[in-house]
């Protein structure tokens, strides 16, 4: 056992710690104030999109992944829709990404609605397509639908579903993972035990649910530590442009919305350009004091909007290149 910070960490977790940037957290000075962005690497940045459902959206998506593609993300990721909803508008997503841009695609799968077989068939289209990376996930119940209830003949858990996807080929597989702790977990640490699971199953990476504190992430690494959890956890950043929908949402999904941005937004439903210059400054000082402690791997949730995304990305040192 080694102490930094005053935690005390196993001897196999900061030896796996010294190769990752995270190392930098542990054993590293911590900084309250912010250095200079050009001091520090740039980052490896991944971005998400949701699936068009219409005409109208699907213009909106390309131009947006057209506009982040020269930032040169390591990946970019397509959601899945509740219940399964989006399987064909996630595959075809993901098939025009391979088939038309330089991007490596993700493709979200989930266990919700779905036998093991029929999961297994669309992993194995993505395979003979070319995609070789998926984000594994439970996924939660169509709306209206109260209550996880794992299908019949389906994968139960997401952990489930990783060891499914390894049996069909060596995928690259990322998780979720909740540094504000599901909301049907029954305690903080069980949360962290099935997170653990899952990267003991096959998963490389865990991507986080957005939050709103830098804090709060920082201390779930710590936690994650603690627990011999050491493969890369990237934060996700969600920049802020319609607070209402996001205080809605959040309330769904366990994220605690801070009351001091609640006040930053305050007085701004009707004036969209205000909203949207607060939601680049919150997010960009977020991500910053998270790169400044270390952190230099961040996946954007864009909601299919490029701007803030590319404004915050800007702001931590990612540059265009020639695509
Ligand atoms: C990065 C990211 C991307 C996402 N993308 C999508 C998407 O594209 N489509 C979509 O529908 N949803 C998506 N989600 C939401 C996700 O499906 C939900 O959060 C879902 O409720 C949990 O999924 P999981 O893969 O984390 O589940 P799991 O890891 O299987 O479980 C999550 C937690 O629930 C608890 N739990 C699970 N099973 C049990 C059990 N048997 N007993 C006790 N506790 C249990 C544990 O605390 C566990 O950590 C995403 C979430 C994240 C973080």
């Amino acid at each position: 056992m080694q102490k930094a910070h005053g935690l005390t960490i196993s001897e196999d977790v900061m030896n796996n710690l010294t190769r990752g940037p995270l190392a930098r957290w542990l054993t590293g000075p911590r900084f309250s104030a912010l250095p200079a962005p050009a001091a520090l690497p740039a980052p490896r940045l991944s971005f998400e999109f949701f699936p068009p459902k219409t005409d109208k959206l699907e213009e909106q998506l390309w131009p947006c992944i057209r506009r982040l593609e020269p930032l040169g993300p390591r990946f970019v990721s397509v959601t899945y829709g509740a219940g399964g909803s989006t399987q064909e508008r996630t595959h075809a997503t993901v098939a025009r990404l391979v088939a038309e841009t330089s991007l490596t695609p993700a493709a979200h799968l989930t266990c919700v609605g779905a036998t093991r077989d029929e999961v297994d068939e669309v992993a194995r289209r993505y395979w003979a397509a070319g995609v070789r990376h998926i984000v594994a996930l439970r996924g939660d119940p169509p709306a209206g639908v109260s209550g996880y209830v794992p299908h019949s003949g389906g994968y139960a858990q997401a952990e489930d579903l990783v060891r499914g996807l390894k049996r069909i080929g060596d995928f690259e597989i990322s998780v979720g993972a909740y540094p504000e702790t599901h909301p049907a977990a029954l305690s903080a640490d069980a949360d962290l035990d099935f997170l653990k699971r899952k990267i003991d199953a096959g998963a490389i990476r865990a991507i986080t649910q957005y939050f709103f504190e830098a804090e709060t992430f920082l201390r779930f690494i710590d936690r994650c530590h603690a627990k011999g959890i050491t493969v890369p956890i990237v934060p996700g950043i969600l920049p802020v442009s319609n607070f209402q929908q996001v205080v809605k949402f959040s309330a769904m999904c366990g994220a605690s919305v801070p009351a001091w941005m609640g006040q930053l937004f305050e007085g701004l439903e009707e004036d969209a350009e205000t909203r949207r210059m607060v939601a680049a400054v919150v997010a960009a000082e977020q991500a910053r004091l998270l790169q400044a402690n270390g952190v230099d791997e961040f996946h954007f949730y864009t909601l299919n909007r490029p701007d803030l995304t590319y404004a915050i990305a800007h702001m931590l040192g990612a540059r265009p290149r020639q695509v």
